[in-house]
């Protein structure tokens, strides 16, 4: 996508192969309800044009932004299908919603009545979904403010309520009982509307962690994320999504456009999809005692060699992973930092290995030969969510797309 040169040596690789395969599966595992493509924040880094065109051939049905600017990029990047708004846009939005054909998420009166206004400036009858707060306490209605709401979309002849949706709060944990507390206010409020003689639409609550771990809050549609970049939201999830691949491969199913990729019956799970390299830049040698980077806190106790890579915190390697004993890969090596991570480069502990030469590839994120540094150990090393690693890769950092092999 990127036009203008790069000339440092680091980059992202995205592998759309790997998204059409995880959403595939992902859309498998819960239909009959459908699969929603969650690709705000760029599509967590990743490229969010790229990954929902990549996403719809795998089996996503629609894909959802935080923000009007996400969608608006989206359309301009020849998006065609259904972009859903995860939070209310400002009513002065609503004329580019309905010009960009997005579909809002609306929870307070004003927004409802500004829709109404763009909608009919626009000749247009315009699909809008209302939210519903059950317990998340950020965005949505209060339960007891639905009603009136959707009232207020039914008497509008521009709107059309096309879905009532909520969001989990727990779902990472399959043993917080709050996430059953939630479907049930769901639940309760979906009835709430249909004992009025009102339609809601699709029912939606699932997060990744709620499509994988909780097969009851599926409902009509799921917004995966983080699991159609290839990771679980939670380590405590891996024995969920074994059992769920289980089940298909009881029933016969295959991932769609795996061909040759999986054993007879075998399902394969999750592919990560991306992968983050570098080139060394330069090689040194220091003697015992020597003390690199900002603040001199890594002491060689050693001579040894330091490898320059060009990479920093402003790119998306924060200061913490150095500290917290963060490792990449070089000459198929686990290799420690070395001291401070600074905004442009980092430090590596090449210790007495004299084999390494500026050029040689980096790999901060995938594989290179026998190892693998994955964003859970990133995630786990920092103490947050593979979401937020992969959010934190920064735009200056060109991303790569991979695409079938071949
Ligand atoms: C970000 C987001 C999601 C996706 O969450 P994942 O954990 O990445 O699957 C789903 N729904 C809403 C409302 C979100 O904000």
């Amino acid at each position: 996508m990127t036009s203008a040169p790069r000339y440092r040596p680091a980059w992202v690789e995205v592998d759309l192969e790997a998204v059409r395969h995880n959403a595939a599966l992902l859309a498998r595992l819960v239909a009959p309800a459908r699969l929603c493509a969650v690709v705000k924040a760029d599509a967590y880094g990743h490229g969010a044009p790229e990954v929902a065109m990549a996403a719809a051939e795998g089996g996503a049905s629609l894909v959802a932004v935080a923000l009007v600017e996400e969608g608006v990029a989206l359309r301009a990047a020849g998006v065609e299908g259904e972009v859903l708004l995860l939070s209310e846009p400002p009513p002065s939005a609503m004329e580019e919603v309905v010009r960009r054909r997005l579909t809002p998420t609306l929870y307070r009166h004003d927004a409802i009545a500004a829709t109404a206004r763009a909608a009919k400036a626009a000749g247009r009858r315009v699909r809008v979904q209302l939210k519903v707060d059950t317990g998340m306490h950020r965005v949505g209605a209060d339960p007891g403010a639905l009603l009136e709401l959707a009232r207020a979309v039914l008497a509008a002849p521009e709107l059309e309520l096309a879905g009532l949706w909520t969001h989990l709060a727990v779902a990472e944990d399959p043993h917080d009982p709050f996430t059953d507390e939630q479907l049930a206010r769901f639940e309760k409020a979906s009835r709430e509307l249909a004992g009025a003689g009102i339609e809601p639409g699709t029912l939606h609550a699932a997060n990744s962690a709620g499509a994988i771990a909780h097969p009851g809050a599926r409902y009509d549609l799921v917004r995966c994320g983080i699991a159609l970049y290839g990771h679980l939201p939670s380590p405590a999830l891996a024995g969920h999504l074994a059992a769920a691949l289980g089940s298909l491969e009881a029933a016969g199913a295959r991932p769609a456009g795996a061909a040759g990729a999986s054993e007879p019956g075998r399902v394969e799970g999750l592919r990560p999809v991306l992968s983050w390299k570098a080139q060394v830049h330069l090689v040194r040698h220091l003697e015992a005692g020597e003390r690199p980077s900002y603040g001199r806190t890594y002491e060689l106790a050693r001579p040894g060699m330091i490898g320059v890579v060009p990479v920093g915190y402003h790119d998306g390697v924060p200061r913490a992973y150095g500290r917290a004993g963060g490792e990449v890969l070089i000459g198929g090596k686990r290799r420690k930092l070395a001291g401070t991570v600074t905004m442009d480069q980092v430090l590596v502990d090449l210790g007495d290995d004299c084999s390494v030469r500026p050029g040689d590839e980096v790999v901060l994120i995938g594989r290179q030969g026998a190892e693998e540094i994955t964003v859970p150990e990133w995630a786990e090393r920092l103490g947050t969510i593979p979401h937020e690693v992969l959010c934190g890769i920064g735009p200056r950092v060109p991303r790569r797309y991979l695409d079938r092999p071949g």
